[in-house]
């Protein structure tokens, strides 16, 4: 899937119509990024992200035969509000519980950057890891935060969509991070990126078949979502996945902004992409 379009399909047309014929020759493409990818790197804030934004489009791709791994940025060790919970031991019960949501979902390999929870920054360390990772999986896709979320308030959702999209960006040139070489890694080019909770969707998955599933994984958090208060995240997630589900006239969808890496440089259309 390249760039095809050349400027005799916009001849005789004006801007509008110019512009959106780019635009939907440029999305024909990126629609079908699902059906086609093989190896899908999560990269996660905290332990249960990717579960509740994306766990219907993961379930379905690990059934159709994906390597999935998980890569989660932080410990999540403060995702509590009560005062008698230590956080080590809150980080030690998450691990636990994501392995338990990994399961249910078909994803077999949990990788952990324990960065402390809340304190995630944008720092070279941290990306130069998850490229390292990269050129280690040799993704064909990355699943991760949109970092543009207008409004988000956690500086790990932030941070971690930035450090995905630098990473997976860097991480086909040699001489950054260069030892990964000397490791006998080679550069990695991942060609797609899968954004969630985007204000720009332009993909949208329908997991009605899967939406059981997703909420069997989401209930594995227990220390984030109880089972007497599960309804709290159930109710507003389900009301979203309809809503979501009516735009492809499903019960049920998840909904990403999918971009190439050459949308991620220069190229000002991606916002309407
Ligand atoms: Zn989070």
């Amino acid at each position: 899937m390249g760039f095809s379009f050349d400027e005799d399909s916009i001849k005789g047309l004006n801007y509008d119509e110019a512009y959106k014929i780019l635009l939907s020759s440029e999305l024909k493409d990126l629609n079908r990024v699902f059906d086609i990818v093989q190896r899908v790197l999560c990269i996660q804030p905290h332990p249960d992200d990717t579960d509740v934004a994306a766990g219907g489009l993961v379930a379905k791709l690990a059934r159709r035969g994906c390597e999935i791994v998980y890569a989660t940025m932080t410990d999540g060790c403060m995702g509590t509000l009560d005062p008698k919970m230590y956080p080590e031991r809150l980080a030690s019960i998450r691990v636990s519980e994501e392995e338990e949501a990994a399961k249910i979902l078909g994803v077999k390999r949990l990788i952990w950057l324990n960065y402390k929870d809340s304190e995630l920054k944008p720092t070279i360390d941290a990306r130069n890891r998850l490229i390292t990772l990269i050129r280690e999986f040799q993704p064909h896709l990355l699943l991760t935060v949109d970092p543009w979320l207008t409004y988000e308030a956690h500086s790990d959702h932030i941070a971690t969509g930035m450090l995905a999209v630098e990473a997976m960006f860097f991480a086909m040139f040699p001489y950054i991070n260069p030892w990964d070489m000397r490791d006998g890694l080679k550069p990695h080019l991942t060609p797609f990126i899968a954004l969630y909770w985007t204000r720009k969707p332009n993909t949208y998955v329908d997991i009605t078949d899967y939406i059981d599933l997703k909420f069997r994984a989401i209930s594995a958090h227990k220390s984030q979502f109880p089972p007497e208060r599960f309804w709290e995240i159930e109710n507003p997630l389900k009301v979203y996945s309809r809503l979501m589900g009516k735009k492809i006239g499903v019960a049920y969808a998840e909904a990403f902004k999918v971009l190439s890496i050459r949308h991620l440089h220069c190229c000002p259309y991606t916002e309407d992409l």
